[in-house]
Order: structure tokens, then C-alpha cells, then sequence
């Protein structure tokens, strides 16, 4: 294997192996660019390093290759006393890991060659400017000594000569500098500086290599979901300096700007300073436009050269670069971040540009961003003050009065405040408030924190680990930096897409982009801004290329008609159980406590006419389209009451003397019927079998509201779906009896209903027998939530609030796979009955109605596995729309 590549011998389709910075300094010189000459240590090296301790015995001699063809070209060697070759060795993985790991400039430069680098350069100052800087990174990153001892040193400096930038040390303060920063050295890593210049570059690329395992970077990888085992690549490169004077400078830019995504000029230019100076913010830069009048040459060429880039990446770059002595040089390029609406609008107007095709233009957004942008968020224009900030963990924009302990939060939510719950940190105690809180601030943890998790897992607004504020909880405060005091009850606004924190109350507005789904807002009229023209462009581009439909899961008009303006083809799921809360949630428990088929019957009878109406209603508003109607689903307690507090009553009631005959019969029922392990016991199908009439109740009101609907000249496509269905036997039984009621309603209107049955794969078991399954039923809809808990064994309802966290800070999973689905398990159950339905019966339709039908990765998945639709909650059909049509890409 070859571990060196020349940056002549690379190309930007390379990053696995020479790392994201590498990949593009290569394709940057092979564009003709004008980059320093270097060289490349690829991420291969790096792995056989980090697993046996020892570079790979061929690396040695690679790199001294490449490094006397690199002298060659320059005409000067490495750390030559009298004209030094200087190089800079800068870390570079496949995914940017900003600030993570390691760059060490100047390397090559000695007690002796430094006074090379002066008479070279014909600039003392800069030659020990330079020295004093390598000392100082090398110590700090390859040696490992604290940094703000070399800080300090620096300060005193400046201190001792009365200035205030280090500019306006001259070289003999500098040349101090660099005694003490050596004697710090030696102190602190118990060796001298290096002298060699070969050994200094080693020692640098062994750093970098090290600098993949630091505690920093792998927390960093954890929370960013970037594999542990990549590597780095080391890309050792030609100085040029930025600090040479004046007519010298470094800066970064963007080929658009990243937050709009309009064309212009966007970046920060430095004079007479080195890279590391403005991302220290040391001094300050001025706005990149100004580098036409203080350089008009580089300039010209800086913006000839974006545009080359911006053609050639096709895409928003950004750009690191330096000016050395009026000559230009590119130090880096990327595909540059951006906001969440510039990603929308930047690949739109790539589109109208001819750059980029529909298709292209898809993988350049994604449902995530979308979703994002359908938050509502704060209004731009109002006047805030904010105090702090953190990380943008759950997106949202919450305002409430500061609580800290969630015992406040629920009192204050039901007695009808809007709270923010503070605490340092979370913990599964805290679940009661963090649902009763608008959103939820802590001081501590990062992404993975059980606060993030369970924040994104409700839909929570959430900053995380804004480390500035000081959370007291005992004394119910928090004091923001500068001292002011956040007492419980003062009012706290927070963003959970950028993380900041406001103190009072900042007025929040509607997206323009759900104003758009609405219907309230349209693109072309005149108020519809930029943003929302690209969401309906990208909208337009998403629904041409897909293959999936996109139903929504939706048991009420209102839900149904919002989901209709979002995009939805149809209802995927109707939850029936949903139609029995309320004031009717006493006839089911009349019905399932029946002692006699009469009062059974009785209570039958007074539900089908309810049942009916409400899905007259639902198929009213999905006319022409498909509606799938679930039969009674969910555990019978849910319908009973709650048998501590009955237990109570019928104990006071005794103790009190008083009649309680009825209460006893209710709880003797209640007792007989109680399950250890209710989501396992008497639900689904098993229900409709043991209860007589509960199911053929609900397929009639389905079967005479689709007559009703025909008979108004509607369209109703009606789908009945048996759940939680093991084997086939239960579907026949189920079957048999409905076709019988369907034939009646038939003959009775006079109408073909062409209702079909099917059922939900959500048991192992009935995945594992889908071949059999599918004789009996004419679709298969996936419920992935159930189909989670019984493949993994995890209750859906306890496990992410008790060792979720845990088993995603150790890594076990990245996210929680009630979240995305998990393809290995799950997944692979998933695509073994979609195979084995459609062996049995080649037009079986196919569908998910799992909380997985909404979520990006998910739906990719669903995609290649050849499903016909993903079912997702109303707000969540745009992100589906979208993501089917990026898998279709
Ligand atoms: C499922 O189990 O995935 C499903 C959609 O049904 P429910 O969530 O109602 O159990
Ligand atoms: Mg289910």
C-alpha cells in the first residue's frame, strides 16, 4: 500500500483515504490553484498507527521521498540553516472536526535557522515571530505543555513593554520570547526544544496521528454520530506567510453567503497575521470587501478563484487563504456549512444557475433542515437580551417562567403557567416536569445528554450545556454572566436551534414555511419571501421523483385536512381507540365488563352509531382517497379505571359503612382482568376475539358510513386493518366475520363498498410467518413501534426514560431505535415479510404506519426495501415527501 500522496496526485473523491482537507488541496492544485506544494499522509497510516502503537514501517521512507521531492521543487531543504524550507503539518479526517485536533506551522525552524529566515526574509521580526509561535503550538499540542503558560508569557511580554497587540513586539522582545518559551519547554515536558527539523516533523505527525483519541474528539464523534474508527490524514504542506508585513495578510471567505445563500462577498481578511490569529479572535479582522483596496491584485484573483470553485464544486465553498507578499495562496477548501434556509435557497438558485440538475439539487437539502424550519421561531426583529448560550439539542422556541425543580413545573403548567424548567443536568426524575415545562435549559451535557434525548424524543424544545449560566438549584436561581440573578418565576426565553438564551419574554412567530403547508402563504404572491419559494420549488422537485407515497396517521377531521394541505395521499393509520376517550370511554367499559350478551349488545348498539359518524366524517374529508381504518387496539385497562383508586373508594366506602355494592362488582371485574404486562395481554386482535361483536360493531359503522358516503356521491376508500395480528388464524376468523357484515351492508345500499382487509406486522412472529399471513390479507402495514419492542424486548413506554441515555453514551446504539428504525433487526424482519407477503401475493400493498414513517433515515430504508408508502403524523408528511424523494435520487 502507498501511504504518501503528493497534493498532485489526489482528487476531492478521496476523503476516506487522504481525509476531507487533503482531498481538496489536491483537487485544488490539480484545478491549476495556486496551493503551496505538500503532501498527503493518508488515514491508513494513521489506523495501523493507532492500533499498534508504531507507524507502518514503509512510512519512514515514503515521507522522506516525498519530502526531498517537495525540497527539490522549493530549492531549499527542511530547517536548512541559512534559507529554510518551513512546513506545516495539519490534521485532516473525513468529516471536519472543527477545532478537535491538531496543526502544528513553522516546523523547520531552530536556533539556527531562524536567523536563515530573517536574512531571507530580510525581517528579524518575523523570523522570531515565527520561531516563537512553533515553540508554542509544538509544546502545547506535540509536547503537551499547558497553553496558557505560553499565554501568559506572551502577556507579560506585551505587559512589560506597555502594548496591547503583539504586533507591537519587535524582535528582540520576540527573541526574549523565545529563551522563556524554551525554558518552559524544558521544564514542563523535561526535554529541550527539538533542534532537528526532521524529528520536529515526525513528532507533529505522530501528534495528529494522537490527536484522532483524545477524550475532546471522541465526545466530539459521539455526539456528531462520526465513526470511531476512520482516522486522520496528515497533510504536511509548504509555509507561506501571512505575517510578513503589511502587503501581507490571511482570511477566510465564502463563495455565498451561508445564511441566505445570496451571491456576494462574505468573509474576514487579517493583515500581517497567521491563520490561528483569527480564529483566536486576537485582533480584529475587517470585512473581506476592504481587501480590494488594500490589495486589489489578490483580491481580483481571490474572486476569479471562488468563482472557479463555486463552478467546479457545484456548491457553497468556503476558503482559507493567505497572502504572502502580494502573492495569493489557498490553503483549503470545502463544501461549506449552512443554515437550514440557506440550504433550501442555495440549491435553488444552483438549479436556475444550470449548475446542478432537480435531482442534484434533492441531496443537497434534507428532511432534518425542513423540519426545522417548521418550527416556529422567534421574531428577528425583536429587541432581546441574551445571556447565554448552549447547544441547540431539540429545536423550538420556547418563552416561560424559570422553575428549577419539576415538582414547580407541574404545579405552575396546571394551574395554567408557561415554565421553563432549569436544572444542571436531567435525570429520569425530572421526566414529569420536562413534559409539563415549554422547554427545558441546562448548564451541563452535551447532545447525548438524558435532557437532549428525551427532549428530541417529545418534541421538546431544548438548550443543553450552557455552561456559562450558574444553576442553583437549592436557592431556586441562576445567575448569567455579569451577575444578573434569573429568580424562579422570572420569565426565560430560549431557542433550541441556536441555543441561545434570552432573558425575558421574546415574541415568537408562525414559520413562514408551515404558513406555507397551511395554505395561508403562497409562493409567487408577494409577501412569500425567498425561503418559502424554494421550499415549494423543492417540494415540487421531491414529489416528481418519488416512488413511496406519503399517508398521514390521523383519526379526526382536523387532523385529516391538515394533513391534505401537507401533501398527504391518504391515512395510513386510523387509531380507532382514539374515538372511544371521553364522555364514551364509559360504554366500552360497560361492554367490556358485560356480564350478559343483552347488555353486551346494548352497549354495541350505542356505539356503532357514533363509530359511524365519525368515519362519514373522515371519509368526507380523505375523499378519493385511501383511508385505513384500525380495529380497537390498545390494552383493556386503558378503558378500565384505575384500580388503586378504586380499590380506595371501595375501601372507604366500607370502612364508612356505606353501600358499595356496584364499586365491588367493578373492582372484582377490574382485578380479574388486571395484566402484569398489559402490552403483552389482552389487546389487538386478540381483543376483537374474545369480545363478540366488538370488531363486526366497527367494521359495519366502517362498511355503512362508506354506503353513506357513495350514496352523497363521495368517494370513499375504505381499508380495515387488524392489529397486532401472530398468525394467520386470527385473520381468518377476523376475515370471515367481516366479509359476512360488508356482504350485508352490500346487499342492504345497494352499493359496492370494495372495502379491503388487511393487517399490521408488528410481532415477530408474524413477520417470520408474513407468507402464510398474506393469503388472508390484502395489505401489510408495518407497525415498527410494537415490531421495535417485541424484536429488542424494550417497552416502548419506559426504556428512553431509563437507560436510554446510557446506552447512548456508551455508544451502543446512536440513536434510539424507536427513533430510526433499526435496519439490522428490525429492518431485516421488515424486509424478509415484505418479500415473503408478496411471494404469496404479488399485489400486495405495502405500508409503515410506525412513528418511523416520519423520520428521514427511516424512510430511505422503507425506499430500498420496496414498500408503496410511508404513514407519518401530519406535521411530519412534508419531511416524508422530501426524504422520498432523496432515496429516489
Ligand atoms: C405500531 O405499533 O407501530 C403502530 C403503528 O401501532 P401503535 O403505535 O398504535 O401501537
Ligand atoms: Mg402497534
Amino acid at each position: 500500500v502507498k501511504f504518501v500522496y503528493d497534493f498532485t496526485e489526489g482528487n476531492k473523491d478521496l476523503k476516506d483515504l487522504l481525509g476531507g482537507k487533503g482531498a481538496n488541496l489536491a483537487e485544488m492544485t490539480n484545478l491549476g490553484l495556486p496551493v503551496p506544494p505538500g503532501f498527503t499522509i493518508t488515514t491508513e497510516a494513521c489506523k495501523v498507527y493507532l492500533d499498534s502503537g508504531e507507524e507502518p514501517a514503509a512510512l519512514r521512507d515514503e515521507v522522506s521521498a516525498h519530502l526531498d521531492a517537495l525540497e527539490a521543487r522549493m530549492g531549499k531543504k527542511l530547517g536548512q540553516a541559512d534559507d529554510p524550507l518551513l512546513v506545516s503539518v495539519r490534521s485532516g479526517a473525513k468529516f471536519s472536526m472543527p477545532g478537535m485536533m491538531d496543526t502544528v506551522l513553522n516546523i523547520g525552524l531552530s536556533d539556527k535557522s531562524v536567523q536563515g529566515l530573517a536574512k531571507q526574509a530580510g525581517d528579524d521580526r518575523f523570523a522570531w515571530d515565527s520561531y516563537r509561535r512553533l515553540i508554542q503550538m509544538f509544546g502545547k499540542t506535540v509536547l503537551g505543555v499547558d497553553g496558557e503558560l505560553f499565554e501568559d508569557a506572551l502577556d507579560a511580554a506585551k505587559a512589560a513593554k506597555k502594548v496591547t497587540v503583539d504586533t507591537e513586539l519587535e524582535a528582540a522582545d520576540l527573541k526574549k520570547l523565545v529563551t522563556k518559551f524554551k525554558k518552559i519547554v524544558k521544564t514542563e515536558a523535561g526535554r529541550d526544544f527539538p533542534q532537528d527539523a526532521r524529528e520536529q516533523m515526525d513528532l507533529a505527525i505522530h501528534a495528529v496521528f494522537d490527536s484522532w483519541n483524545t477524550d475532546r474528539a471522541k465526545l466530539y464523534r459521539r455526539q456528531e454520530r462520526i465513526p470511531g474508527d476512520l482516522g486522520t490524514a496528515v497533510n504536511v504542506c509548504s509555509m507561506v506567510f501571512g505575517n510578513l508585513g503589511p502587503d501581507s495578510g490571511t482570511g477566510v471567505a465564502f463563495t455565498r453567503d451561508p445564511a441566505s445563500g445570496h451571491q456576494g462577498v462574505y468573509g474576514d481578511y487579517l493583515q500581517n497575521a497567521q491563520g490561528e490569529d483569527v480564529v483566536a479572535g486576537i485582533r480584529n479582522t475587517v470585512p473581506l470587501a476592504e481587501l480590494e483596496q488594500i490589495d486589489k491584485k489578490s483580491y481580483d484573483q481571490l474572486m476569479q478563484i471562488m468563482e472557479t470553485l463555486e463552478n467546479h464544486y457545484k456548491d457553497l465553498c468556503d476558503i482559507e487563504f493567505t497572502i504572502e507578499r502580494g502573492v495569493l495562496w489557498m490553503l483549503q477548501t470545502r463544501v461549506g456549512k449552512r443554515t437550514a434556509g440557506a440550504a433550501f435557497r442555495i440549491a435553488t438558485q444552483l438549479v436556475d444557475q444550470g449548475l446542478i440538475d432537480e435531482a442534484e439539487a434533492l441531496t443537497r437539502v434534507n428532511g432534518a433542515q425542513l423540519a426545522q424550519l417548521m418550527f416556529p421561531r422567534f421574531d428577528e426583529d425583536a429587541k432581546v437580551s441574551q445571556v447565554g448560550r448552549g447547544i441547540a439539542a431539540s429545536p423550538g422556541a420556547a418563552v416561560g417562567k424559570a422553575v428549577f425543580d419539576s415538582y414547580t413545573a407541574v404545579k405552575w403548567s396546571r394551574s395554567g403557567e408557561k415554565v421553563i424548567l432549569i436544572r444542571r443536568e436531567t435525570n429520569p426524575d425530572d421526566l414529569d416536569g420536562m413534559i409539563a415545562a415549554e422547554g427545558i435549559l441546562t448548564s451541563r451535557g452535551g447532545k447525548t445528554s438524558h435532557a437532549a434525548v428525551v427532549a428530541r424524543g417529545m418534541g421538546k424544545t431544548c438548550v443543553c450545556g450552557a455552561e456559562e449560566l450558574e444553576v442553583d438549584t437549592k436557592r431556586r436561581r441562576m445567575t448569567v454572566p455579569g451577575g444578573h440573578v434569573v429568580e424562579e418565576g422570572d420569565v426565560v426565553s430560549i431557542d433550541g436551534s441556536s441555543g441561545k438564551v434570552y432573558l425575558g419574554e421574546v415574541p415568537v412567530v408562525p414559520s413562514p414555511v408551515v404558513e406555507y403547508f397551511e395554505g395561508r402563504m403562497h409562493p409567487g404572491a408577494d409577501d412569500a419571501d425567498e425561503l418559502v419559494e424554494a421550499v415549494h420549488r423543492m417540494m415540487a422537485f421531491a414529489d416528481r421523483k418519488r416512488r413511496l407515497r406519503v399517508r398521514a396517521n390521523a383519526d379526526n377531521a382536523e387532523d385529516a385536512l391538515r394533513a391534505r394541505r401537507f401533501g398527504a395521499q391518504g391515512i395510513g393509520l386510523c387509531r380507532t381507540e382514539h374515538m372511544f376517550l371521553g364522555d364514551r370511554r364509559e360504554l366500552v367499559e360497560r361492554l367490556i365488563l358485560a356480564d350478559t350478551d343483552t347488555e353486551r349488545e346494548e352497549s354495541l348498539k350505542q356505539l356503532l352509531p357514533l363509530q359511524k359518524q365519525d368515519f362519514v366524517q373522515l371519509f368526507e374529508s380523505m375523499d378519493g382517497l385511501p383511508v385505513t381504518v384500525r380495529l380497537l387496539d390498545p390494552p383493556l385497562h386503558e378503558f378500565l379505571p384505575d384500580i388503586t383508586e378504586l380499590s380506595v373508594r371501595v375501601a372507604l366506602a366500607e370502612s364508612r359503612q356505606e353501600p358499595h355494592e356496584n364499586e365491588l362488582r367493578l373492582l372484582q371485574a377490574v382485578h380479574r382482568l388486571h395484566e402484569q404486562n398489559p402490552m403483552l395481554g389482552l389487546r389487538g386482535v386478540r381483543l376483537g376475539l374474545v369480545i363478540p361483536g366488538l370488531f363486526t360493531m366497527q367494521v359495519r359503522a366502517i362498511a355503512e358510513a362508506a354506503a353513506e358516503r357513495k350514496a352523497a356521491k363521495g368517494d370513499p376508500r375504505a381499508e380495515i386493518m387488524i392489529p397486532l395480528v401472530g398468525t394467520v388464524q386470527e385473520l381468518e376468523i377476523v376475515r370471515e366475520e367481516a366479509d359476512k357484515v360488508i356482504a350485508e351492508v352490500e346487499a342492504a345500499s345497494g352499493a359496492q363498498l370494495k372495502l379491503s382487509i388487511g393487517t399490521m406486522i408488528e410481532l415477530p412472529r408474524a413477520a417470520l410467518t408474513a407468507g402464510q399471513i398474506a393469503e388472508a390479507a390484502q395489505f401489510f402495514s408495518f407497525g415498527t413501534n410494537d415490531l421495535t419492542q417485541t424484536v429488542w424486548g424494550f417497552s416502548r413506554d419506559d426504556v428512553e426514560a431509563s437507560f436510554f441515555t446510557a446506552y447512548l453514551e456508551k455508544g451502543i446504539f446512536g440513536v434510539s431505535p424507536f427513533e430510526t428504525i433499526d435496519k439490522d433487526g428490525v429492518g431485516s424482519l421488515v424486509k424478509l415479510a415484505a418479500k415473503a407477503g408478496r411471494e404469496t401475493r404479488p399485489d400486495l400493498k405495502l405500508g409503515v404506519c410506525g412513528e418511523h414513517g416520519g423520520d428521514p433515515e427511516s424512510v430511505h430504508f422503507f425506499h430500498e426495501v420496496g414498500l408503496d408508502y410511508v404513514s407519518c403524523s401530519p406535521f411530519r408528511i412534508p419531511v416524508a415527501r422530501l426524504e422520498a424523494g432523496r432515496a429516489a435520487v
